[in-house]
């Protein structure tokens, strides 16, 4: 039976695949603090870039991440 939360599992399913949350994990931490798990824990749908690599840290799609990056410029 197709219900509301069916729905929304297989839209969340595809938007996780499409687009993925990007964080930028620093000392295990993402800077948002969105999670206090290990990366291997966390949500579907949530990734992460290195905060010691510059070039991967621009592809960081979470804002509040963005946020605290530019608060450290
Ligand atoms: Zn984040």
């Amino acid at each position: 039976m197709l219900t509301r939360e069916t729905v929304m599992e297989a839209v969340m399913s595809v938007l996780d695949k499409t687009f993925p949350v990007i964080h930028v994990l620093r000392g295990g931490f993402p800077l948002c603090g969105f999670s206090l798990a290990l990366p291997e824990k966390w949500p579907p749908g949530h990734k992460w870039v290195p905060f010691q690599d510059p070039e991967a840290r621009r592809k960081t799609s979470c804002p509040d991440c963005k946020a605290e990056l530019e608060g450290d410029n």
